[in-house]
């Protein structure tokens, strides 16, 4: 099996590399940058982020796992103290497999130019860098309300905990294939009307937001942002594609939320 370690860079996460990379070489498994078979990310959630995109182009082939060096995470879930037996069991292969739903964003521009095709592992946002952003918003190919505001955050049922988390949304299971919708402050007049209340779209409903004309606005996606000109549409979907985490132990999602957001003392 191959394999390849992502750093923060840190030096409590370098060495942490550098140990699992040398006991996983010594059980005869092959360090591999280009095709690894399994990625892990020693860092934070963050590092988890940078890992899934690197490898996004190979998701039916790679597998990822994440231990944490910082506090504890939803794709950082493995501690620095289990690690002897983590590297046992990774050399033990072949390892059990969970999958959780992505978000697809399609960009498509007014001046006819080829379309931009996003994944998001927690969600990609819309907003702008001045004023407000101003959009319709279709659901299912119908009009559905026109925005105003901050902007708009589409996330995964796992990034359901981040950003979407701290603006409202409702904490979603993984196992449900679905994307949420929630308001970055929307202005509401007798002009501007929306919803409120955060939307949980099923797989195949398709979400479009249609910018107003001349406008740019900033996509934000995981970890990095963008600016985009003349665009005609921002197409979100649950995507064909699915993040794939190899599975060594039991840690139910449920417990995760628990021991990040609620119990006590908790490193
Ligand atoms: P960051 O500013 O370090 O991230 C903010 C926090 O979100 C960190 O504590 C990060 O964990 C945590 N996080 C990331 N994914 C998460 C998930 N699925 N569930 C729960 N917490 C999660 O930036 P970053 O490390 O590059 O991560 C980017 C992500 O951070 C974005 O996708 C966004 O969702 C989130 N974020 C949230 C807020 C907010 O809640 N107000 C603000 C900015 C960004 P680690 O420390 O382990 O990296
Ligand atoms: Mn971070």
């Amino acid at each position: 099996m191959k394999f390849k370690i992502i750093s923060k860079g840190d030096k409590r996460s370098n060495k942490i590399k550098s140990t699992m990379k040398q006991y996983l070489m010594d059980f005869e498994l092959q360090y591999d940058r280009e095709e690894p078979d399994l990625v892990i990310s020693v860092g934070g959630d963050g590092t988890f982020l940078e890992a899934f995109h690197r490898y996004q182009e190979r998701l039916d082939k790679t597998a990822f796992i994440g231990v944490h060096t910082g506090h504890l995470g939803f794709y950082a879930d493995y501690t620095p103290d289990e690690l002897e037996k983590l590297i046992i069991e990774i050399a033990k292969t072949p390892f059990q497999v969970v999958e959780y739903p992505l978000l697809e964003v399609i960009i498509r521009g007014n001046t006819g130019e080829k379309e931009d095709r996003l994944l998001a592992l927690n969600e990609a946002m819309i907003k702008t860098s001045e004023g407000s952003v101003v959009f319709d918003v279709k659901i299912k190919g119908e009009h559905f309300e026109t925005f105003r505001g901050d902007g708009i955050c589409i996330s995964t049922p796992s990034g359901s905990t981040a950003y979407n988390k701290a603006l409202g949304g409702a904490i979603i299971h993984p196992s449900i294939e679905a994307i949420q919708l929630t308001e970055m402050a929307s202005i509401n007049n007798r002009v501007f009307r929306t919803i409120g209340s955060p939307l949980i779209l099923p797989k195949h409903h398709t979400c479009l937001l249609e910018p107003m004309k001349d406008k740019s606005f900033l996509l934000a996606v995981d970890h990095f942002n963008r600016t985009y000109n003349n665009v005609k549409s921002i197409q979100c979907r649950v995507a064909k594609e699915r993040v794939r985490f190899a599975r060594f132990r039991q840690f139910p999602f449920w417990n995760r939320v628990r021991d990040s957001f609620v119990a006590e003392g908790n490193q």
